[in-house]
């Protein structure tokens, strides 16, 4: 569908039916395929032959919407995953294995944080996390001769840090390995890191992509430009012959495809992290409006940012809208269209302050969650985040006192005055 704009292809890509079929992706919910011939169902388990034979590998309403996100980013291959955690930890897995190295910009999800800095390093993978607003040498200095992989976050989660994409995708360039971005907050209506040098992007769909927190999952987009073979030697796994498969060779046999295959064919295969056709099926709803509600989401975030930047009971206000926020530039760079819903703030006051304006909000809810219709507040410090220590959390880019406010897409003028009347109660 590479011809129309992205609004359309937020209605029409994945699933295209043919006459007589039904309009709407239907939701396949079968663990399993019948087939005539054993044969033919061995070519399949052989990867001769495309075709569905069992769920937790692939599965037709996964796939439709894996090939909607595929379309909206510009790559060449995706799937799906159940979490956005399942598709960062694949994304990883599927080119670095014990011994190896990734580079991380430190302003992360917290989640993301926890499964670079703690669990993969259990698994002998390890990770070095850098300050996303590092000089170009410090940045090539960071790499080690196991380095497999550079990650960072679009618009990270909650530090609102816009990352400086081409700069981290040269120099992961000039050291042979790929850039993998989490393109979650931004979303492809806002961004395209594929655009700026990337060659992997990941989501957690959970958020803007589902959009009414129905359903957690995640997705992974190879933008099939990497020249695996082109560094053979660091990623064999993709390059060399596969003997759990008599010997295929990923990048020969399946080219631009070859590695959401091998993620599809040993990771899926073995960890299962597979998204049930119910909840594609409703995230393929979500995508359906994704336009729409990112545009009103950033629009809301605007003018709540605006009159927090003016409260007298606000400390400071973090958004990338804001002309004075330090991000502005890089935000006008690289997504001149708007950057996301969430803000985050500080209050002037202490932590019990800071819980009282929270507590005092009506029509804002506290939930963990960001990004979907319903405006929340969530305090890192002591909710997701609460499980690092002071200097991770620097370096995460959380202060003790940051609120994060994700914005709905209800009535700003509603969201406002929520809020200034819990404001006006401390
Ligand atoms: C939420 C989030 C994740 C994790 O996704 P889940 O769907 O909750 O597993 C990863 N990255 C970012 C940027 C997120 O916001």
């Amino acid at each position: 569908m590479n011809n129309y704009k992205i609004e359309t292809k937020c209605i029409q890509s994945g699933y295209q039916p043919k006459n007589g079929e039904p309009r709407v992706l239907p939701i396949y919910q079968s663990t399993t395929f019948k087939y005539d011939s054993s044969e033919q169902m061995g070519r399949l388990f052989d990867l001769e032959e495309a075709g569905y034979f069992y769920t937790r590998l692939q599965n037709p309403t996964n796939d439709c919407v894996a090939a909607k996100i595929c379309d909206l980013e510009g790559g060449a291959a995706a799937m799906l995953t159940s979490s956005g955690q399942a598709a960062n930890f694949y994304a990883i897995l599927n080119i670095a294995k014990e011994g190896d190295h990734i580079l991380c910009a430190s302003a992360l999800y917290g989640g993301t944080y926890n499964l670079f800095a703690h669990t993969i390093k259990q698994m002998g993978i390890d990770a070095t996390f850098i300050d996303p607003d590092c000089s170009e040498e410090e940045l090539n200095a960071a790499f080690k001769e196991n380095t497999k992989a550079v990650f960072g976050e679009t618009i990270a989660n909650p530090a609102l840090v816009i990352l400086d994409l081409e700069k981290f995708a040269k120099a992961a360039h000039n050291h042979g390995v790929p850039f993998v971005v989490d393109n979650t907050f931004a979303t492809p209506i806002h961004c395209r890191p594929f655009e700026w040098g990337a060659d992997i992007v990941t989501h957690s769909t959970t958020k803007y992509m589902d959009g009414h927190a129905t359903s957690v999952g995640g997705a992974i987009v190879d933008s099939g430009n990497f020249d695996w073979d082109a560094y053979s030697e660091k990623f064999p796994g993709l390059t060399t012959p596969d003997e759990t498969y008599h010997g295929v060779i990923y990048t020969k046999q399946f080219g631009k495809g070859a590695y959401i295959t091998k993620a599809t064919t040993h990771l899926m295969r073995d960890l299962g992290s597979i998204p049930s056709p119910q909840n594609a099926f409703l995230l393929n709803i979500g995508l359906e409006t994704l336009h729409l509600r990112v545009e009103r989401h950033c629009e809301n975030a605007q003018k709540v940012a605006e009159f927090l930047e003016n409260h007298p009971k606000v400390a400071w206000v973090n958004y990338p809208g804001l002309k004075n926020d330090p991000y502005h530039a890089l935000a006008n760079k690289y997504t001149p269209k708007g950057t996301c819903g969430v803000l985050t703030f500080g209050i002037k006051g202490t932590k019990e302050d800071t819980v009282k304006v929270m507590d005092q909000l009506k029509l804002v809810g506290i939930a963990t969650h960001v990004a979907d219709a319903r405006s929340c507040v969530l305090h890192p410090a002591s909710h997701t985040h609460r499980q690092m220590s002071e200097e991770e959390l620097k370096a995460a880019g959380v202060k003790p006192d940051l609120v994060r406010f994700s914005v709905g897409i209800e009535n700003a003028e509603d969201i406002i005055a929520d809020i200034d009347q819990a404001l006006n109660a401390i």
